[in-house]
Formats: C-alpha cells, sequence, structure tokens
C-alpha cells in the first residue's frame, strides 16, 4: 500500500476512509510511534484497533496482536484483508498446514501484523521464533481478561508477562473497554506498564439521565413510572425469577404489555420473547440480570431496577443499554434497606475467595452510596469507574437539589443505642429500642432496661429506617453483614460526641422523569461515534448473518 505521505492521517483517509480521528486516537498512535508503551482505556466502539493498526503499518517490522478469541481475531483479519493489508492469523484450532504457510509468510516478510491467542504467543518456541524476527509492537486487546477481578479472566493473559523480558526494547500497547482500577492495576503489573501513560476516554454517557427513587410501594411506583413512558420501550430488571414473573403478571393485568425473561425459562420462550422484545418498540422487557449480554436494542428509553443492582459494575453496564441510539433514556433505580441486606447475603454466600467478597462488597458499598447520594450522580458513578468529573446537569441531583434537613440529634441517639445494644443487633432490633417496643427479642436482651429505651417515640419505624440507611450510605455507620449487626465506627464518634452535623434527604424524592421532557443533543465527535457503531454492527451482521440488532459488542461476537 502506498500513501502520498507516512503520517497516521494521511493512512486514516486513504487507507480506512475516514476524515478525522476520533478521542485519543492520535495522541495515542503518535506515542506508539515514537516506540512508547501504554493502556488505553475506551468505551465498546470507541475505535481501539487503529490505535495499533495504523503504526503497524507505519513502521518496518511486525506487529503482534494478542486476542482471547478467535471470532475477533477472524473478523479483524477479514477487514484488514479487504483493505488490502497482509494480516494472518494463528490459533489452536488451525492446522498444521496452514500455521506451516503463515510461518512462510512472515519468514518471507509478507506479513504487517499477526493476530495470536496468549498461549500460542507464549509458547517457548514461538517466542524463539519471533525473536529472529523483528517485532514492531505488541498490542494486547481485550487487556482486562489478564486480570481475575474482571469478566472473562484468562490466565493465559498473565504468562504475557514475558513479553517485557525478552524484548524490553518493543512496545506493548494494552487496550480494553473495563475502566475498574483494580483490573486497571492487573493489566499494569502483569503487563509491565508501570512508567507507561494510560489514555483514556471518558465512559460517561451523557444522553442518560440518572435518577434513584427510594422504594415505597414498589409496584405503584414503577406503574407510575411505565404510564408516563408510554411512548417508548423499556428494561425492568429485578433480582429473582420469583419477582420477573410476579411484576411480568402484574403489569400485564394493568394493560401494559409486559414481556418476562430469565434462565429459568425454557430456551425457546426465552428466545421468542427477546425477539417480540427487539421488535417492539412500545413493549417493558421484565428480566433477571439474564437479559442484556449481547442485546441491542438501540431505542431502550428507559432502564428501571425494580431491585438495588448488586454492584456500580453492574449498574454501569445495565443502565447503559438505555440510550444506544443516543437519543434522551432514563434510568431510574427503586432501592430500600431490605435489599442491601439480600445483596450482601448473595456476595457472602457465592463461591469465591474472601478477598473476591471484600471486593464485591465495596463494589454494593458504592452502588448503595450512588443511591442515596447528595451530590451529582453521574460524578459518584464515573468516580466509580474511576473517573473524575463535574456536575453534569443533567441527573435528578443536579436537576432539584435535595431539601436537606439537619438530622444530628437523631443520628446521635441512633448511634447510642447501637452502641447501648453492644453492636450485635440489626436494625429491627434497634428500631424496636429507639421507639419504646418492649418486643420478645427487646425483652430477652433487657434491651428494655437501656437509658436508649424509646428516646425516638416519635419517629415511625419507616422514618427510622430510611434515616439509619443514609447515615451507612454516608459512611457514619457500618453493617457487620455476616451477622447483620449495626455498629459504629470512627466517623460516628465526632456526631456522638456533638461535633459534626449530619445531613439527610428530607423527603423522598416522588416524581419519576419523563424521557419526552428531556432534551439532549450530540456533540459532533458522538454523531460520527454513532454511525461508526452502527455501520460496523451493519458490517457485522452481514458477516455473521445475524439481525444487526444481536451486534453490540466484541463480546457479543464471541458468542456468535
Ligand atoms: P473498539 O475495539 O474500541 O470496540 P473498533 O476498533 O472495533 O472499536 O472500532 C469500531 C468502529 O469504529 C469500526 O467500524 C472502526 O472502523 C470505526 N472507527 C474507528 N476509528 C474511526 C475514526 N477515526 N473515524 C471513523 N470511524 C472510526
Ligand atoms: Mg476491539
Ligand atoms: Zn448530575
Amino acid at each position: 500500500m502506498i500513501f502520498t505521505d507516512n503520517s497516521p492521517l494521511t493512512v486514516l483517509n486513504q487507507l480506512y476512509g475516514y476524515p478525522a480521528f476520533v478521542g485519543e486516537q492520535e495522541k495515542i498512535i503518535t506515542h506508539v510511534l515514537n516506540g512508547g508503551s501504554g493502556l488505553v482505556l475506551m468505551p465498546t466502539g470507541g475505535g481501539k484497533s487503529l490505535c495499533y493498526q495504523i503504526p503497524a503499518l507505519l513502521v518496518p517490522g511486525i506487529t503482534i496482536v494478542v486476542s482471547p478469541l478467535i471470532a475477533l481475531m477472524q473478523d479483524q483479519v477479514a477487514t484488514l484483508d479487504e483493505l488490502g493489508v497482509s494480516a494472518i492469523y494463528f490459533s489452536s484450532v488451525l492446522d498444521e498446514e496452514t500455521n506451516y504457510e503463515s510461518i512462510r509468510k512472515i519468514k518471507a516478510g509478507l506479513v504487517k501484523l499477526v493476530y495470536i491467542t496468549p498461549e500460542k504467543l507464549c509458547n517457548q518456541w514461538f517466542i524463539n521464533f519471533i525473536m529472529t524476527l523483528k517485532i514492531s509492537l505488541f498490542a494486547i486487546d481485550e487487556a482486562h481478561c489478564v486480570s481475575h477481578w474482571g469478566h472473562d479472566f484468562r490466565p493465559e493473559y498473565q504468562r504475557l508477562s514475558v513479553l517485557k523480558q525478552h524484548f524490553p526494547k518493543v512496545p506493548r500497547l494494552a487496550l480494553t473497554a473495563t475502566a475498574d482500577y483494580y483490573t486497571r492495576i492487573d493489566i499494569i503489573h502483569f503487563l509491565g506498564l508501570k512508567d507507561a501513560p494510560v489514555f483514556a476516554t471518558s465512559f460517561n454517557r451523557s444522553n442518560i439521565y440518572y435518577s434513584t427513587l427510594e422504594k415505597n410501594n414498589g409496584k405503584g411506583q414503577l406503574l407510575s413510572f411505565i404510564g408516563k413512558n408510554k411512548s417508548g420501550c423499556g428494561i425492568v430488571y429485578c433480582n429473582s425469577r420469583k419477582r420477573v414473573d410476579e411484576l411480568t403478571e402484574f403489569l400485564n393485568s394493568n394493560g401494559i404489555n409486559a414481556i418476562n425473561y430469565h434462565a429459568g425459562l425454557a430456551s425457546d420462550v426465552r428466545n421468542k420473547n427477546q425477539t417480540e422484545f427487539l421488535q417492539s418498540s412500545t413493549s417493558v422487557m421484565v428480566a433477571t440480570v439474564a437479559f442484556g449480554l449481547g442485546i441491542d436494542k438501540p431505542d431502550v428509553r428507559y432502564v428501571y431496577h425494580f431491585d438495588m443492582p448488586r454492584s456500580i459494575d453492574h449498574f454501569y453496564q445495565e443502565s447503559g443499554r438505555a440510550g444506544r441510539d443516543s437519543m434522551a433514556a432514563i434510568s431510574v433505580v427503586n432501592y430500600g434497606f431490605k435489599e442491601i441486606y439480600e445483596l450482601s447475603q448473595m456476595v457472602l454466600n457465592s463461591e469465591v475467595s474472601d478477598l473476591k467478597k471484600r471486593y464485591e462488597l465495596d463494589k454494593l458499598k458504592r452502588m448503595i452510596a450512588y443511591c442515596d447520594s447528595l451530590v451529582c450522580r453521574r460524578q459518584v458513578l464515573l468516580d466509580a469507574l474511576g473517573e473524575k468529573s463535574d456536575p453534569c446537569g443533567n441527573c435528578d441531583l443536579c436537576l432539584n437539589s435535595p431539601n436537606l434537613v439537619d438530622a444530628s440529634v437523631i443520628a446521635q441517639k441512633i448511634m447510642s443505642a447501637i452502641y447501648r445494644m453492644q453492636q450485635r443487633f440489626g436494625v429491627t432490633q434497634v428500631i424496636d429500642v429507639l421507639r419504646g417496643r418492649a418486643t420478645a427479642t427487646v425483652q430477652v436482651w433487657e434491651h428494655h432496661k437501656l437509658s436508649t429505651f424509646g428516646i425516638a417515640s416519635e419517629y415511625t419505624e419507616k422514618e427510622l429506617r430510611r434515616i439509619i440507611r443514609q447515615l451507612y450510605s454516608q459512611g457514619l455507620l457500618d453493617i457487620d453483614f455476616n451477622t447483620g449487626a449495626l455498629k459504629v465506627n470512627a466517623k460516628s464518634i465526632p456526631v456522638m460526641r456533638g461535633l459534626e452535623q449530619v445531613w439527610i434527604k428530607a423527603t423522598a424524592l416522588k416524581v419519576a422523569p419523563e424521557f419526552k421532557q428531556l432534551t439532549w443533543l450530540r456533540t459532533e465527535q458522538e454523531e460520527r461515534l454513532y454511525h461508526n457503531l452502527i455501520s460496523w454492527r451493519h458490517q457485522m451482521a452481514v458477516r455473521h448473518k445475524v439481525s444487526h440488532h444481536a451486534i453490540l459488542s466484541d463480546r457479543t461476537l464471541r458468542e456468535i
């Protein structure tokens, strides 16, 4: 391929036919051309491949691209083929002869890009072989596979640490759409990128309006929300199959076209329901998290979490299924105290290491903090993804600052009661003591003899729950998830001594948002990215002979 000059932009224009780079592409490419390593964090569809393909074409030698899956390699090689770029892939399923032919081509200097799985690459024979060649770059795609914190853990990815030892001078470019802090640390560690820059593109979904609703007659709240947003379709997520079936029936009996989806349904029923949803523009899909992976319906106008999602990462993914068409969309989380217990039990009962449990509880806590936040919700969400941002101006908290009340006195009372009860009891017993209700448990433990007995009798049980939940969300109380017991902590002490004030939301936000009232304009860059994504999706759909709705991400491609 001959270009009029050797600049990245010329290659972009003349080979790919695109007018301009998006996001950080140009910066990354220049950095790699200068021999630098780096970590690229970019959302799916952001244009990661060009970050290593263009340097591959502009420097002498071979670029090795590590990829976890054959489907992904095949697609990239086919695309490059169409462009007239010589690329090949190795995988364990190819026969000896094909592999031999590929090796011959490489030796003859006929190949610019080699796609390979980490297993094949880290094979001693292969390492020895490529040591005899001129390697210009290692691109490690889907680099999150290196970390067992993330989804898609692939132990073989950790063996890639040999690259730095054997090829200290060759730049390594790691790329992923998983921004999570812990995953990032693992990538940097295993791929030897301690001194390399991180190129991060924002993960913000600016067309999604984020909001939460405190649970107070969940079904009624859902019905009123859907009633307002009837003209668009949406997804309602629940944490259990039973609740999915119950809600579907409830909605249908209220004249709403609701469809259910969970792993407990027969696969033909699931497929039928999924197809029905994909084709409809007004129906409601009620589902567990089993629904969504690889589903890309562009016009989902809202994602309504009937129960609190199990972690902030899950929430980001699930709410992100709204508004793929870049038009205004809504995320609602309906939440309450009960779910904090339910979800923490789910984590504790799961069969993973204690360390991983702690990590997941941390992610759950961030979700709880999101729900009860007093500041911009998008900021809390992006912060959890490792991204700093300014208040967004397009979430419920930015648009209606909550009415705060001074809760210092009741907070002191609650904390004293917890302390006097020796930090061994859950929310129900603490509330009984505060309200002066001598229930059986309270009597057995002689709590009715405590000085804190009945000191908050003017509050209802619901009010106290709400206050305790907010104290917990603000980090002013702890919950021992193993026993359910409430505990005071270091941050409680200044409050108990009257040295610090506590503010909480006075009343629950009552109005659910309506997407028709939301306005949102795409920036030029968002517009371009959106069109890229759509055309790419169509290309893939044709290649894989499936509906373009089924093509969403690299992840989907693997499942086809
Ligand atoms: P990722 O790997 O980040 O998910 P890809 O590299 O597969 O994304 O790119 C997604 C789509 O965007 C592809 O069709 C690609 O050709 C297109 N694309 C990438 N960069 C640009 C650009 N600068 N201008 C227009 N389209 C682009
Ligand atoms: Mg990719
Ligand atoms: Zn905001």
